[in-house]
């Protein structure tokens, strides 16, 4: 019996209509697997603060909304923490400057496949209008109002010179499409026998190279479009330390080398065609800081207040590390709450789950080197526009 997958090429179809991380709050879900990217996103508040304070406070008699906005919000509970941080720092900062605050308006922004429902149902109350100053300090209350916002941040969201913070966090590494060379078995780029960039062939990297910079140039025009004058932006995506981008750090542990070898099993085993593994690639480039300056230079619209390249550490929550078994499945749950639904699309349902059942014995196997080695490093962008 043919799996629902069967005749859908990745490649071939737009890839924002597709992506999301996994939707719900099972198992493999986002939602249940963003602890570690919540520790990450964390451990960098004092950054963001930083950028927060350059943002212009507008003291006008009868301003309009503060208006924030977190790009790649995906469905877990990391935005909703990012968004009340926000409005609650820039609400002390208006207090601080004695300012009356204005009001805030949140926009929650993602991939129409995004589950915005299950982020909804996460959102706290909004306190009312009369007791919005007193109940700004207390928790468990939202004294902002919201709005979720489908579409890919490749492209214009918003109205020009509406927004007064863009914040985006692990979600910039993630490309607007596989570029179609990667694919193409007359290409010198074609990624023949692997599912991503990890130590692939130099002319391969540089067609995601390619890829990622003409994507983040998209996105910074965008946003300089729709950015008030004195706002900012925070940036937070999948980052590299080496210059060799055939070295994708975190990322290529992630998905070059048990999830690459797990596809090889299936090859293998004469359940997926040798072909057919090739067809499917990870869109996902760690850049360089260099990769990420050239673009931001070559924009010109934005200040750079910070570029930095920041260890973020390991993308697994595991609560016993002494428990190979339990290393192996944060592994593979890891890896498909982000890459799960892309695999389905490829190859359905019935071969994804054997996929990622070979994942997590084989990272249970390598469970101290998975501990050990499996860290992240993110390039935080600290931007403002004046
Ligand atoms: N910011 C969240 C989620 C990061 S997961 C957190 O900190 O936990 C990455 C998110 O980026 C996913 O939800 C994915 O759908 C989104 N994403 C990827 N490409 C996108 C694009 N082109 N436009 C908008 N969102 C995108």
């Amino acid at each position: 019996m043919g799996s629902k997958g069967d005749n859908v090429a990745v490649c071939n179809m737009k890839l924002e209509r597709l992506l999301s991380m996994k939707g719900g709050k099972g198992q493999d879900s986002y939602a249940n697997n963003s602890q570690a990217q919540a520790m990450h996103a964390r451990s960098m508040l004092h950054l963001l603060e930083e950028t927060l304070e350059n943002v212009h406070l507008n003291s006008s008699a009868s301003p309009p909304p503060f208006t924030a906005v977190d790009l790649g919000c995906s469905s877990g509970a990391n935005t909703v923490h990012i968004i009340d941080f926000i409005v609650k720092h820039i609400s002390k900062r208006f207090d601080a400057a004695g300012i009356d605050p204005p009001e805030f308006t949140a926009f929650f922004s993602d991939l129409p496949s995004n589950d915005f429902n299950t982020l909804f149902q996460l959102l706290p109350p909004l306190v009312s209008n009369t007791c919005m100053e007193e109940c700004l300090a207390a928790d468990g209350n939202r004294s902002y109002f919201v709005a979720g916002v489908p579409g890919s941040f490749y492209r214009r969201l918003f109205p020009a010179r509406t927004i007064d913070f863009f914040h985006s966090a692990f979600s910039l590494h993630w490309l607007s499409q596989v570029p179609e060379s990667v694919t193409d078995r007359r290409s010198a780029a074609y990624n023949r026998g692997r599912v991503f960039i990890h130590g692939a062939g130099e002319k391969t990297t540089t067609a995601y190279k390619r890829q990622f910079q003409a994507d983040l140039a998209e996105f910074l025009r965008a946003r300089a479009a729709e950015v008030k004058r004195g706002g900012a932006m925070f940036l937070v995506c999948l980052g590299r330390t080496s210059l060799d981008p055939t070295d994708q750090g975190g990322a290529g542990l992630l998905f070059g080398t048990h999830f690459q070898d797990a596809w090889d099993d299936l090859v293998r085993e004469g359940l997926v065609a040798a072909e057919k593994r090739d067809g499917f690639n990870i869109p996902v480039y760690a850049p360089s800081l260099q990769d990420f300056k050239e673009v931001v230079d070559a924009n010109g619209s934005f200040a750079i207040d910070k570029l930095v390249v920041y260890k973020g550490g390991s993308p697994l929550v595991v609560s016993e590390p002494d428990d190979a078994s339990e290393v192996g499945r944060a592994f593979a749950s890891s890896c498909r709450s982000v890459a799960g639904v892309l695999v389905e699309a490829h190859i359905g349902e019935e071969l994804s789950n054997k996929l990622f059942s070979r994942v997590e014995s084989r990272a249970t196997s390598h469970a101290n080197d998975v501990l050990v080695n499996l860290q992240f490093f993110h390039i935080v962008a600290s931007l403002s526009f004046t």
